[in-house]
């Protein structure tokens, strides 16, 4: 009989809802800064007594193509790493986001009970839930004559509600030298965790016409706005063109007064796809309808993204998901999965080879509206889950988890 040390978290209720609230109560919009950056300071004081090896890490600045068609570098907050035991033989990477879609300006600032069971609140379940629920398993984990079998890292990164473009590469080589990865996202308000995800890429497109006076020149102008508009058309009709693959032109910006041709035009638009090999077919499309556009006199097309996240195909997943599904049943938690649309750094973390379970977080749902909503039974339940895998990660044979690396 396995040994398990995690009969109190359900005690723990009433602190991890506190602490829940008290992160969900910063604001930490993505650009939001010193929100993010606060975020952090307050996750790693209540993190103190785990004894980790902390670490602030710079990010790269984002780089975003602004309305006026200009390129804009804009400052993010830091990165938080967490390691213990780094020479155990099985290495484990945790990962969080510190980051909301709410930014400072958004109406969503307030948190409300729906009723005894839902919390309604901006991040509470998207994943300031989830950064509590991590931070007791490890806690039990670290308490337990079992502490030091694993080793563990728990990144915490502040741009993954925008792809995290600038922790890619951290995250990469983090990724690199773990066995297994837990992502604490949320799972589906019905406790379902997130099994196949498709891929993503976000693109933006300027495009650079001539500028001539309506009136008097018209003839000598290049409308940067109509060459767009043919761009995109063309674009959104390669929606249907191949399964499984959707695109969505979502942002678009251009021009200025109305006498005048305008001669700079953005957009920004997201691509998903569901194989790996939709990427390739993907670009083609995107050279091609690109060539057609610039062939035209005195416009220039410029185009630039990539998929920061590749699909995560089921298949290498499934063993620890099936004895995450094990130990649900034993503690009467009964788990599912389902494909997602989503993407999350799941995504990435399978992307460098790493099995992993990206909906280890609290259950709820209306994520990413003013409608967000936390069951707030599930901090305890969720963290005992957690709690639990580790424990069963820490008694295994080393040999059954690791992977083959370096
Ligand atoms: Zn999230």
């Amino acid at each position: 009989m396995r040994q398990s040390y995690y009969h109190w978290l359900p005690d723990q209720q009433a602190l991890m809802l506190e602490q829940t609230i008290a992160l969900a109560e910063i604001n930490s919009g993505t650009f939001n800064v010193t929100g993010v950056n606060a975020v952090a300071d307050r996750l790693a004081e209540l993190a103190a007594g785990l004894n980790a090896v902390v670490q602030r890490i710079d990010l790269p600045h984002y780089r975003q193509l602004t309305d006026r068609a200009e390129w804009q570098e804009q400052p993010l907050g830091q990165a938080l790493q967490l390691q213990k035991h780094p020479d155990a033989p099985l290495q484990l990477l945790l990962m969080g986001h510190l980051d909301t879609v709410y930014g400072v300006d958004h109406p969503f600032q307030q948190i409300r009970w729906l009723d005894a069971e839902r919390l309604n609140g901006p991040g509470v379940t998207d994943m300031k839930g989830g950064l509590v629920v991590a931070l007791h398993a490890l806690t039990v984990l670290e308490a337990s004559p079992l502490a030091g079998k694993i080793g563990w890292r728990w990144l915490l990164n502040p741009d993954e509600e925008i792809g995290s473009p600038c922790s890619a590469e951290l995250i990469a080589s983090c990724a690199a030298e773990a066995d297994l990865g837990l992502v604490f996202e949320p799972a589906l308000a019905d406790g379902s965790l997130a099994g196949a995800r498709k891929g993503s890429g976000n693109f933006s497109v300027r495009v650079t016409g001539r500028a001539a006076h309506a009136g008097r020149e018209h003839h000598l102008g290049r409308n940067a706005i109509r060459a767009l508009c043919d761009f995109i058309s063309a674009l959104d009709n390669l929606n249907g063109q191949r399964k499984g693959v959707t695109i969505n032109p979502g942002y678009i910006h251009g021009g200025g007064a109305v006498n005048v041709v305008p001669d700079r035009a953005m957009a920004r638009f997201n691509i998903r796809i569901e194989q790996p090999e939709d990427e390739l077919w993907c670009l083609q499309q995107l050279e091609q309808l690109q060539q057609r556009i610039f062939r035209q006199e005195g416009i220039q097309i410029e185009l630039d993204g990539d998929f920061g996240r590749k699909p995560k195909p089921f298949g290498p997943h499934l063993r620890l998901f099936e004895r995450l599904r094990q130990i649900g049943q034993r503690l009467g938690t009964k788990l599912n999965w389902l494909p997602s649309g989503g993407c999350c750094d799941g995504n990435n973390l399978a992307a460098a080879g790493v099995a992993n379970i990206d909906t280890l977080g609290v259950c709820g749902g209306s994520i990413h509206s003013s409608d967000e909503f936390l069951l707030v039974g599930s901090l305890s339940e969720r963290a005992r889950l957690t709690a639990a895998l580790l424990f069963e990660l820490a008694q295994d044979d080393p040999a059954q988890w690791r992977r083959k690396r370096r």
